[in-house]
């Protein structure tokens, strides 16, 4: 699940690894990864790939007078391959294919077909609805004023966190994180905050954040691998002690993730509810 922390370094190293080359062709061999049709991808052939950055947690890859806007979703990835993809690889969605026989490819993992990409014209970016409705990004921080107004809504702060109209770039690993960083509890409501709470929570997003890209600085050579090593400290750690008081962090099952959290610092020693387990013992 690529974040503002993952998608950053990806956009980082893949700009280093592209700038200036020249795209000789380009396809979508994944029937519906592309959400725009006009112009066809193939109209970034013979034009020079200037770059690759991050909006929120989106890719842009910018080629003389168009981009491609990549959402990767939960298991995408866009990497730079020294040699073209077999046409029989499934996991291929979408082929920049650039000069010298390298290849900017867009995979995804399992089955479903859910990263997408846009082909647009510079001025249309801002204009895009994934785009224009983003809250301001969440690296740096938003100044105390403005995070105040954004936190300023009656939901939960692991909801409202990972809300990309309210701020962007924070998921369900990096949520966690933050909470725990700034010892708060997931189901606190945002709306509630006090100002020494509200300005815990804006730190560790400059603090957490911004350390992970340093940490993927360090740790990442040219090519990003497929599973990052993420420097999580709760998240996923479930049953490990607690790093900083050494409690046992507890997890909260949904459907489709995982909420961790130290009981002890976050949530005034109180386990919460597992939803999956009192589901099964219904
Ligand atoms: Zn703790």
């Amino acid at each position: 699940m690529p974040e503002l922390p993952e998608v950053e370094i990806t956009a980082r190293r893949l700009s280093r690894g592209v700038a200036g080359a020249e795209i000789e062709s380009a396809l979508a061999p994944g029937m519906v990864t592309m959400k725009t049709f006009d112009p066809p991808l193939d109209a970034l052939a013979g034009r020079t790939l200037e770059g690759v950055r991050r909006v929120g947690k989106m890719l842009v890859v910018d080629a003389g007078g168009l981009l491609v806007l990549i959402h990767l979703m939960s298991a995408g990835r866009l990497q730079l391959w020294d040699t073209r993809a077999s046409l029989r690889d499934r996991s291929s969605r979408m082929l920049i294919r650039l000069e010298g026989g390298r290849e900017l490819r867009l995979r995804e993992f399992g089955t479903q077909q859910r990263a997408w990409g846009k082909l647009l014209a510079p001025d249309a970016l801002e204009a895009d609805e994934a785009v224009a409705t983003l809250g301001p990004d969440a690296v740096p921080a938003p100044p105390p004023g403005e995070f105040a107004r954004l936190l300023d809504q009656p939901r939960h702060l692991h909801q409202l966190l990972r809300d990309q109209r309210t701020i962007a770039g924070i998921g369900r690993s990096w949520v966690d994180e933050l909470l725990w960083t700034a010892r708060l509890s997931p189901f606190q409501r945002a709306s509630d905050l006090d100002a020494d709470a509200r300005e815990r929570l804006r730190k560790a997003c400059d603090e957490v954040l911004a350390g992970a890209i340093e940490h993927y600085e360090r740790v990442i050579g040219d090519t990003v691998p497929d599973k990052l090593p993420m420097p999580l400290q709760v998240h996923r750690r479930a049953g490990e002690a607690c790093p900083r008081c050494g409690t046992t962090i507890e997890a909260i099952h949904f459907k489709d993730y995982v909420m961790c959290y130290c009981p002890q610092e976050q949530t005034g020693g109180r386990v919460l509810k597992d939803r999956r387990l009192s589901r099964l013992l219904k």
